[in-house]
């Protein structure tokens, strides 16, 4: 079965270290047995973003996902590296956030409504309770802002 994304689900990785996490939340999903992606990674989330910003696309989005029970077909899960019940994300996080939901929300026709942390479907603080429930949301609108401010007016008529 393919994943056929109606939304958008955005995790953290409630974990504190500075370092890279790729290789270590790969391992830990792997031991938890989640499918492997056809990117030949085993980390749940379709997406992840380092403290960096740096992003890795770890499943192709019609790959299922292994983010949130239930909703594994119809949703694209990404997840920024960190803890946000006791830390915030870096600027070059949110900047990566911010311009790939702008991507993904143009690509397949979601609205800002389309957006959610983990914790409206599951009993968990993710994406952590730093942030607020539109906190995505309102990131998601500055950012489209931002791009549609890049789009030059046509001044010709
Ligand atoms: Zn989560």
């Amino acid at each position: 079965m393919q994943n056929n994304p109606t939304k958008i689900i955005v995790h953290h990785s409630a974990d504190i270290t500075q370092t890279d996490q790729l290789a270590k939340i790969n391992e830990y999903h792997k031991e938890r047995d989640f499918p492997v992606s056809s990117l030949g990674y085993y980390v749940g989330y379709h997406y992840l973003i380092n403290h960096a910003g740096q992003l890795t696309q770890t499943r192709k989005i019609e790959d299922e996902g292994a983010h949130c029970i239930g909703l594994n077909f119809d949703s694209i899960g990404i997840c920024m590296e960190g803890n946000f019940d006791i830390e915030l994300p870096t600027d070059a996080q949110k900047a990566t956030l911010g311009n790939l939901l702008v991507e993904l929300c143009a690509q397949f026709n979601f609205d800002v409504t389309d957006i959610f942390p983990h914790r409206c479907f599951r009993n968990t603080s993710c994406y952590g309770n730093l942030l607020s429930p539109d906190w995505a949301r309102i990131l998601f609108l500055d950012y489209k802002d931002k791009n549609n401010e890049k789009i030059p007016m046509c001044s010709q008529n």
